[in-house]
């Protein structure tokens, strides 16, 4: 352990700043394009990145939206639910997954997530499914896949569609058991994704997007972000203002090229920290799940004893980690009313006490990531 740095302290969570600045001449020029043109909404820009999106996830629509709050609710929108109708979704999350949910006035119902993944299990998925169950929203988290072979099974077993929250795994792929790959988002019949700015294909503001493979689900979500016109000033549906900008468009267009050598740097940062920690008993490192590939939205620890107090020792050296998350959403104050408690979700409810993410991004270098373990390590020592 070094007390003087070669790299500037404190460390953080995600480094925009050297990614931009290696990626700048590109990212510079295609904004500089946009300032050109003059066509800030909508237009060539925005319509080539969403060709160029889905092209790379290989899915027939990318519908560009304002973010992936936006595209969570715009999904379930197209999905024509009814008030309480119930919607199956982990507890484990960010809020947006529920918050959309239950901003229409919907019903979400929580369930337990696997203890090494922390995504949804497909047992209590099923277990929970009611007449009113219209929809099954599972979240990549951190990186890597809910069990989707399980739940599309279970979804064409009871007919009740799949919305992807891949807000966190974008360019992540599952493996299906007959060996083939296909890219997260585009499984289910809708898929949503967000380009808040730490997020893996991240723009410099909001931004977000729909996927699916189905035409005419394609054309209602091209209506539901546009106040719910086909044609202008003829609306068939209620919608919404929900766009993506022709500025953040650019950038996500001369970032996505990109996209796979993001996943392999995050990935190369998680063997690192692997190999690092292997030998600390009291450290649980991430589990790669056997059915999907990672790219590590998040590197999260689970620390059984003394988490908090391992925080507060990396802060003092400069190391900035965080908990993703707190307070499971069942136990959230606004949620309240949908009558869950303390002990409902024994998992959600141990993880949320253990989980620690340490800095991941693009742009993590041996030697800090160093200087991180050796500040673990001394923390246990
Ligand atoms: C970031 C995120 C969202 C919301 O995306 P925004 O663009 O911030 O609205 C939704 N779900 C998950 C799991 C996320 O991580």
């Amino acid at each position: 352990m070094t007390d003087t740095p070669g790299f500037p302290l404190p460390l953080p969570m995600v480094d925009l700043q050297t990614q931009y600045l290696r990626l700048k001449p590109e990212i510079d020029a295609a904004i500089g394009g946009v300032l050109s043109s003059s066509r800030y909404i909508g237009g060539p820009v925005v319509e080539d990145f969403a060709k160029g999106l889905a092209a790379y996830l290989d899915t027939a629509h990318v519908i560009p939206c304002g973010n992936g709050t936006d595209a969570l609710q715009i999904a379930l929108m197209a999905l024509d639910l009814q008030p309480g109708d119930e919607v199956i979704t982990t507890p484990f999350t960010f809020v947006a997954t529920a918050e959309v949910i239950a901003l229409l006035k919907l019903k979400p119902v929580f369930v337990d997530v696997d203890p090494d993944t922390f995504t949804l299990q497909p047992e209590q998925v099923e277990a929970a499914i009611t007449e009113r169950t219209k929809c099954i929203i599972p979240v990549h988290l951190f990186g890597q896949a809910a069990e989707m072979q399980a739940l599309l099974d279970i979804s064409r077993k009871h007919d009740i569609p799949i919305v992807e929250d891949n807000a966190q795994a974008i360019g992540a792929e599952f493996l299906f058991r007959d060996g083939h790959r296909q890219k997260l988002g585009t499984l289910g019949a809708i898929g949503c994704t967000s380009f808040f700015p730490s997020k893996n294909l991240g723009a410099y503001g909001d931004g977000g997007a729909l996927f699916t493979q189905d035409d005419a689900l394609a054309e209602k979500l091209r209506m539901l972000v546009n106040h719910g016109m086909k044609r202008r000033y003829y609306h068939d549906l209620i919608g919404v203002n929900s766009r993506l900008d022709a500025v953040q468009a650019a950038i996500l267009g001369a970032k996505l090229p990109h996209l796979d050598a993001f996943g392999e740097s995050r990935r190369k940062a998680a063997d690192y920290y692997d190999a690092g920690l292997a030998d600390l008993e009291q450290v649980q490192t991430p589990v790669r799940a056997p059915y999907s590939t990672h790219v590590f939205h998040q590197y999260t620890l689970r620390i059984a004893e003394g988490r908090d107090a391992l925080q507060a020792h990396l802060a003092k050296a400069g190391i900035s980690s965080a908990i993703y998350y707190p307070v499971p959403l069942h136990l959230q104050d606004a949620y309240r009313a949908f009558g869950y408690g303390e002990g409902d979700f024994p998992i959600t409810e141990q993880l949320a006490r253990e989980v620690l993410s340490l800095p991941m991004h693009t742009e993590l270098k041996p030697e800090i990531q160093d200087y991180i373990i050796a500040h673990i390590k001394s923390f246990f020592a």
